[in-house]
């Protein structure tokens, strides 16, 4: 099954995802955006979180879900390093003796880590083996009707400390002045997550556990989206920056094979969503969608995804 996620959500005064340090001032990540104004396109920069951003926070709470359930997790991605298998030396750490066939390679790594199972490796030896994340993660950008008014402004921060007697004054490490750029957004993303590719072979398309194990980390792997999504504990600086906002709507839409709800960042992602799904079901293709907007809470509409999955066999 495919499970296939559409989130807007406020952020005010955050820095989720800064790009570089120049001197004192921290950047937000920027991107160009296209948008219409009176009938014409222009370019606009707009403050955007990054899918890796994202997919690093996912990540990471999958490592704890399915720690939580008593499945493999390896040390580096346990400590949130997700160097995923890429070399002889991280590989040997949870496979040793590393085996020569890649199909054997892959077993043994995804046997060891539900992260690498999940969230896909590239195992960059001779034979190279590569496996891709049955997860996808967009981009999040600010909502098109709404891009206009999405800003970045840097905000000055002051360090102090105290002085004693014997430095000397305007010494630069009693006061130190920094710049962190904020940006302020609705912003909207989409999250995929291939139920069918977790514990199956990317090589031979041959299940490699049982299929409780199967079972238990998909569990895993929509828990730790839901518990990202409840917590908003994604992206950088939230210990100052948390963001002001949260969740406004969710859209989820399962299915028997892949099908990618219409993107939030258009108003009527949800309208067409629906309809697209309709069409599916004229090809005889069952579903779920459901959808939490001003009303609803997020975790309603989750909840009900968890018992559709669950009714359906594949939790
Ligand atoms: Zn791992």
């Amino acid at each position: 099954m495919f499970l296939s996620v559409g989130v807007r959500f406020e952020a005010n005064v955050e820095a989720l995802n800064m790009v570089e340090t120049a001197g004192n001032y921290s950047k937000h990540r920027r991107v160009p955006y296209l948008v219409e104004e009176d009938g014409k396109l222009k370019t606009v920069y707009v403050p955007a979180l990054s899918g890796e951003n994202l997919a690093h926070a996912y990540q990471e709470h999958l490592a704890r879900e399915a720690l939580s359930l008593n499945l493999p997790v390896c040390d580096d991605c346990r400590r949130g390093e997700f160097y995923k298998s890429m070399n002889r030396v991280h590989l040997e750490k949870k496979v040793s003796p590393i085996p020569g066939e890649p199909a054997k390679i892959e077993e043994a790594i995804v046997k060891a880590c539900v992260v690498e199972d999940v969230g896909g490796f590239l195992y960059a030896e001779n034979p190279p083996v590569r496996r891709s994340s049955a997860f996808q993660v967009s981009y999040a950008l600010p909502v098109k009707s709404m891009a206009l008014f999405a800003t970045s402004e840097p905000q000055l921060h002051a360090r102090h400390a105290q002085m004693d007697s014997s430095s000397k004054k305007g010494n630069a490490s009693e006061q130190m002045i920094y710049y962190v750029e904020i940006g302020t957004a609705l912003y909207g993303f989409t999250f995929n997550l291939d139920l069918d590719a977790i514990g199956v072979s990317a090589i031979t398309s041959e299940p490699i556990l049982d299929e409780n194990e199967i079972k238990a980390r998909r569990d895993a792997a929509v828990k730790a989206l839901f518990r990202m999504l409840s917590s908003a504990q994604f992206g950088a600086k939230l210990s100052r920056f948390f963001p002001v906002g949260g969740i406004k709507e969710v859209a989820v839409a399962v299915t028997e094979h892949p099908f990618v709800v219409t993107s939030p960042i258009y108003d009527d992602y949800i309208l067409k969503t629906e309809r697209r799904l309709k069409v599916l079901k004229d090809f005889g293709e069952d579903y779920l969608f459901t959808a939490a907007t001003e009303d609803r809470v997020p975790e309603e509409a989750l909840k009900e995804t968890v018992e559709y999955l669950k009714q359906k066999g594949a939790l």
